[in-house]
């Protein structure tokens, strides 16, 4: 479904990630994991067309679109959550809801779909009257989340999604990730520092240190892999 070969991108002159290399088949969780500064934000952010790539192809169901603008690839499909969730603080709960189905007509379907995120997060159904900045960390990151299902993703990348949250919200927030997945389909790329959860829900996972990817594999064999464990499973 995603493909990326030899992508080179970075920040006037520091080159951030080199030369990246990696597929995403449909139906796929897989996760990116990898140290503070190591490149991840930068690779999400350059599918997204966000950061521009300097070098290499980015693949969409076949089609080139490292040079498109964020909004095209938004209307291709893939919709980015990005570090820090980025709701709108002003608007309530409904109306960030609203703002992330700006691109659809089809009225009924979207009524459909706001029931179905308050299906996987009912606190946001309690809360929907509720300004976005008003909620907590955790509540903010369900709506981020919930605001990008709206546009009915068929690739969503999600930035840390585990950052700042307490252990229980973090458990759930996984969990959710899972059954979006297993629900609906939804391609996910997992971007996380949180290795050892994100390997437990992913199909496969991508290793990044100083902008290159130095191991990939299925998530199991990276759970068992010792430089891994003792990099960053804390093992
Ligand atoms: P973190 O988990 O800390 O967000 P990351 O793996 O997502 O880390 P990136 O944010 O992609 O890493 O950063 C990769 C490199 O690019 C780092 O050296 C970082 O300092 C640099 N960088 C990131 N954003 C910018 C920017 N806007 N301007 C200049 N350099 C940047």
């Amino acid at each position: 479904m995603l493909k990326l070969e030899n992508i080179q991108a970075g920040y006037g002159n520091i080159l951030a990630i080199k030369d990246i290399d990696l597929e995403i088949n449909e139906g796929e969780i897989i996760t990116l994991i990898g140290a503070n500064g190591a490149g991840k934000s930068t690779t999400l952010m350059t599918i997204s067309g966000i950061v521009p790539s300097r070098s290499g192809r980015i693949l969409f169901d076949d089609r080139e679109i490292q040079r498109k603008e964020p909004d095209e690839i938004v209307r291709l499909g893939i919709c980015q959550v990005p570090e820090g969730r980025h709701i709108f603080p002003e608007l309530t709960v409904q109306e960030n809801l609203d703002m992330g189905a700006f691109l659809r007509r089809d009225k009924k379907e979207i009524k459909r779909d706001i029931d179905y995120v308050f299906s996987l997060f009912p606190i946001l159904a309690e809360r929907r009257g509720q300004d976005g900045g008003t909620l907590s960390g955790g509540e903010q990151q369900m709506l981020a989340m919930s605001r990008a299902l709206m546009a009915r993703p068929r690739l969503l990348l999600l930035d840390e999604p585990s950052m700042g949250l307490a252990p229980l919200v973090i458990r759930q927030i996984f969990e959710i990730i899972k059954q979006i997945n297993a629900e609906n389909r939804t391609t996910i790329f997992l971007v996380e520092q949180n290795a050892n959860q994100a390997l437990h829900i992913a199909h496969r996972g991508y290793v990044i240190e100083n902008g290159r990817i130095v191991f990939s594999g299925k998530a199991e064999e990276l759970l068992k892999n010792t430089d891994i464990q003792k990099a960053y499973l804390g093992i």
